[in-house]
């Protein structure tokens, strides 16, 4: 079987126009449309602040 990436379909909404593959931490994979690629970043980049922050608090915080 060949795997090829014509007619990939965004995960989320099915949208198929113009879709991105994303490399999460988990689910290793999904393939998403500019829309909900975005959205995923956007909350990837939330969450690792979210721990950076708290990190560093805990860190300046002990003193
Ligand atoms: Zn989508």
């Amino acid at each position: 079987m060949t795997q090829g990436s014509a007619g990939q379909k965004c995960e989320v909404c099915s949208d198929d126009k113009q879709t991105y593959l994303y490399h999460g931490e988990y689910p290793a994979k999904l393939v998403l449309c500019k829309q909900c690629y975005d959205g995923y970043m956007a909350k990837e980049m939330t969450q690792y602040w979210k721990d950076h922050i708290q990190e560093e608090k805990r860190r300046t915080g002990q003193c």
